[in-house]
């Protein structure tokens, strides 16, 4: 089996992004950016590292990720998101992918974390609009893990982040097999 180098992007600079239920999106996202790396470096034919800029301004955060990513040799991108809305009904994870080969890895993530944050009618979107997805070279996904405005969402990330985390290094692996 050949080798592979993981980026997993922290969305956001530290408090520019979403927040709700007491949660904020670089947090969320940089605790399970952790577990995701502790679960893909266990696998031996995988080396993981995360790429963060939490003190830069959210513009510099995107633009600094997308220079690592492209300097870092990588054979994918994984930039970890959550989402927020103006309704608490407003539910589940999605994934989302510019290119067929993001398209694969997206398909491997989206199955397996929607069993734990459903509610989206969609869980695999393609977008070409995104910056992370458009001016990277490797094959790139941007994962929403669920909404921060969504009570039953914000409990399952508080509490069960590990099983998110599982669900995303778990696709990752998949993809690689
Ligand atoms: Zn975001």
């Amino acid at each position: 089996m050949r080798y592979y180098k993981i980026a997993i992007d922290i969305g956001h600079a530290r408090t520019t992004g979403a927040s709700g239920n007491g949660l904020q999106e670089h947090e969320v996202s940089a605790k399970l950016a952790r577990y995701v790396k502790q679960m893909l470096q266990a696998t031996p034919h995988i080396h993981a590292d995360i790429v963060d800029f939490p003190e830069l301004s959210n513009k510099q955060d995107l633009a600094a990720a997308i220079a690592a990513v492209n300097a870092g040799g990588y054979d994918a991108v994984v930039s970890l998101h959550c989402d927020c809305a103006g309704t608490p009904s407003a539910r589940g994870a999605h994934v989302i992918y510019k290119s067929a080969a993001g398209q694969a890895l997206g398909l491997e993530i989206a199955e397996r974390l929607a069993v734990h944050l459903p509610g989206r009618a969609r869980t695999l979107v393609q977008r070409h609009d995104l910056a992370i997805l458009n001016q990277t070279r490797p094959p790139a996904v941007l994962v929403e893990c669920g909404f921060l405005s969504s009570p039953e969402d914000a409990e399952i990330i508080r509490t069960r982040p590990i099983l998110l985390a599982r669900a995303i290094a778990g696709g990752i692996i998949a993809w690689t097999e």
